[in-house]
């Protein structure tokens, strides 16, 4: 089971459950940014815990060497203007019931892992 961490308060999610309860202290969104040497696709975590950002990408073979249970990790960074943005749609609709256009995004992005 791929699980993600926050690498600033090492606090951890298995990838299924992210966005997908209440409870949800880790979310993800399906933006990434593409990596110019190779093309791997890096993309942002943000936890509720600390407010940090944490860069991560999926390494299932762990060609780097460095993943931890398939899952690289990068910077570790305070959240900014940018993340707030691009997070909050997903915050906020944590606290509804039934399904959003959002929401059923975010769980197709989920099983692309
Ligand atoms: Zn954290």
């Amino acid at each position: 089971m791929q699980k993600l961490i926050c690498k600033n308060c090492e606090h951890s999610e298995l990838l299924t459950e992210i966005n997908g309860s209440n409870t949800t202290k880790i979310l993800i969104v399906p933006e990434y940014e593409i990596r110019k040497k190779d093309g791997l696709h890096i993309y942002p975590l943000y936890c509720l815990k600390c407010r940090h950002i944490t860069k991560w990408s999926s390494d299932p073979n762990n060609y780097s060497g460095k993943a931890i249970n398939g899952i690289e990790y990068y910077k570790t960074f305070k959240i900014t203007k940018k993340y707030k943005e691009m997070f909050s749609p997903i915050e906020n609709s944590l606290g509804g019931r039934g399904y959003t256009l959002r929401e059923q995004k975010n769980i197709l992005f989920c099983g692309q892992f």
